[in-house]
């Protein structure tokens, strides 16, 4: 088994931030990278934030915290904290040509035998692996918004993902504290497949003035006992995200 100790995670957004904080707190090395130095403070901010909520929660101590803090790097060089990792984590906006450009680059920078995973929620881990000489050591690992607290993480493994690279990607989750499930290649993997098929239909039913948006969204989460109605789910993620992830959908 892949003895894996330093994280990259690249991409300092919702995501990106969220991945670095967990990883920090089950003590790997962490590398954030962001092309943005107000992204990074941003980020450093929102980490500490929500680590001194969790210490007032009494689930996190005071030097856990500092310690977690001292772990990551936050960092514009991308070619420093490549070099450094066993394992990188992508969190750039959900654009394959972005993507394929970052792991080109990635695959030229970091150590060969490290695994690069990507945390798309709907691209093909097969299509951004295949840019690099190592698409047995891409995978796509699908961690949720908020990470520190969301519990699952949806690891896919692409057509040429090896199962060493899926055993590394499941320990390092489980690592995490996270639960898993292995998911087939396959257009919106299983979590972003059935929150569109859910979503839309609250979209139909709003549309045909079946019940109000606030209605539809109490219905579903205290009838069904859903965390969150649909629609505000949807308004969470963003309706210039959801549709591009709609779109792709259908096409595939
Ligand atoms: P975001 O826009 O909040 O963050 C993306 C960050 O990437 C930005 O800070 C941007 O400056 C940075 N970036 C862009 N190009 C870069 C590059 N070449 N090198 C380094 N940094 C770069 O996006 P997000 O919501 O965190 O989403 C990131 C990924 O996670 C997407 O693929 C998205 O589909 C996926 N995802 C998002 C959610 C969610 O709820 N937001 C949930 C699961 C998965």
């Amino acid at each position: 088994m892949m003895d894996i100790k330093t994280i990259t995670v690249v991409g300092a957004g919702t995501m990106g931030h969220g991945i670095a904080h967990v990883a920090a707190f089950a003590e790997y090395q962490v590398y954030l990278v962001d092309v943005s130095e107000d992204v990074l403070a941003s980020a450093r901010a929102k980490i500490e934030k929500n680590l001194r909520k969790g210490m007032e929660l009494g689930k996190v101590k005071e030097e856990q915290m500092k310690a977690a803090l001292a772990r990551i790097s936050f960092t514009a060089d991308l070619r420093t904290a490549a070099s450094a990792a066993d394992l990188v984590i992508e969190a750039v906006p959900e654009e394959l040509p972005l993507k394929q450009r970052l792991f080109r680059q990635l695959d030229e920078l970091s150590p060969p035998d490290a695994i690069l995973a990507t945390n798309t929620s709907t691209l093909s881990p097969s299509e951004i692996g295949s840019v690099t000489r190592r698409p047995h050591r891409v995978i796509a690992m699908h961690f949720f918004n908020p990470v520190h607290i969301m519990k699952l993480v949806e690891i896919i493994r692409s057509l040429d993902t090896s199962d060493e690279t899926c055993a590394a990607a499941l320990a390092v989750a489980h690592h995490l504290g996270k639960q898993t499930v292995l998911v087939n290649e396959s257009p919106g993997f299983v979590t972003s497949r059935i929150s569109a098929l859910v979503g839309n239909e609250a979209f139909y039913m709003l549309m045909e003035g079946v019940a109000s948006a606030e209605d539809i969204d109490r219905a579903i989460k205290f009838g069904l006992n859903y965390p969150m109605g649909p629609l505000e789910l949807a308004d969470l993620v963003g309706l210039d995200v959801r549709v591009r992830n709609l779109e792709y959908l259908h096409k595939m």
